[in-house]
């Protein structure tokens, strides 16, 4: 039933996509009051040991319950967001609430996972925002090792330096930063020298084609092969596919999340997961 309704969810959620890029001027006026009315609801996709599928981590995804619009994908709202600074406060719910989830589960003795939370780039350079992870992790007792931040490579061009700073900082408090996104950006690779970061992920566009485009295929196991010598795991983003799956395998991808592993999902439905990903054994 779970599944059936994850289906129906999101082909309205697409629907709604759709129709909803007209409505970017209405929507941005909504975030304020969005959060004052409960709209913003976290969704969590696992993120699986490629070589045995056990989960290994989620990443919180931010959903908007609109009474109007109905579900709005936050591929909309983000961008409109991030333009105009209500990324700040939401940004801030996000984490917040990340943080709390999971402190729930961990007191009610449930299995836990660490917690990938997406930070923007506005968010992640503004004063004070490492003063207030610290106080999230101390309000909801979460430890740091269960939470991670997700930047992309975005972060550098806001300032370089800043961002390195925040980074070893992050890393003093046990907080592990991953890239997001990784490829898609307009910075030069040299970066990745000096970014004190645990994980780069590898962007969905890179994985669609990885089976069709010999170029992108070998363009993806520079990259592994790259990232190891760094130091440095590897999350294949848009695994959709069992044939995907075994590529990436072969290609010794470390972690990988997509649709064929599962979709993002209600904190709820988490608890009824099984330690491996995908459940039915495949042929
Ligand atoms: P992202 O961080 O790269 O997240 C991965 C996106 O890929 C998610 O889209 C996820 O649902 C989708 N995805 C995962 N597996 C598959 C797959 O197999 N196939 C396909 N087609 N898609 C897959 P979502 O949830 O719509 O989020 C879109 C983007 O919005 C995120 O990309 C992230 O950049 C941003 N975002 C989401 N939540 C937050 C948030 O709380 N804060 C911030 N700053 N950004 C967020
Ligand atoms: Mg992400
Ligand atoms: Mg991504
Ligand atoms: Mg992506």
């Amino acid at each position: 039933a779970a599944k059936r309704q994850g289906r129906n969810t999101w082909q309205w959620y697409r629907g709604e996509e759709r129709r909803n890029v007209n409505e970017h001027v209405l929507l941005r006026y909504d975030i304020h009051s969005a959060l004052r009315g409960n709209e913003f609801e976290l969704y969590y996709q696992p993120i699986v040991d490629a070589a045995s599928g056990e989960i290994r981590s989620v990443e919180a995804l931010v959903r908007w319950h609109h009474p109007r619009h109905g579900l709005v994908s936050p591929g909309i709202f983000i961008p409109l967001a991030e333009q105009t600074g209500q990324i700040i406060p939401l940004g801030r719910w996000v984490l917040q609430q990340a943080c709390q989830d999971l402190a729930d589960l961990q007191a009610r003795g449930e299995r836990v996972f660490p917690v990938a939370v997406n930070i923007s780039s506005l968010q992640f350079h503004r004063d004070g925002f490492l003063t207030e992870v610290q106080q999230m992790l101390d309000n909801t007792g979460l430890p740091p090792e269960l939470l991670e931040l997700e930047v992309t490579e975005s972060i550098l061009l806001q300032g370089a330096e800043h961002a390195i700073e925040m980074i070893r900082t992050l890393r003093g408090m046990r907080i592990a930063v991953s890239i997001d996104d990784f490829g898609t950006g307009f910075s030069s690779l040299s970066y990745l020298r000096d970014l004190p970061i645990h994980k780069i992920k590898l962007d969905r566009a890179f994985i669609r084609d990885i089976l069709t485009d010999q170029r992108n295929a070998g363009l993806v196991q520079g990259i592994i092969t790259m990232a190891h010598h760094m130091n440095l795991a590897v999350v294949a983003e848009g695994v959709e596919s069992r044939a995907q799956q075994q590529d990436l395998i072969a290609r010794h991808c470390d972690l990988l999340q997509g649709f064929y592993f599962a979709r993002p999902m209600p904190l709820d439905n988490l608890l009824g997961l099984p330690d491996s990903l995908p459940a039915a054994p495949v042929a």
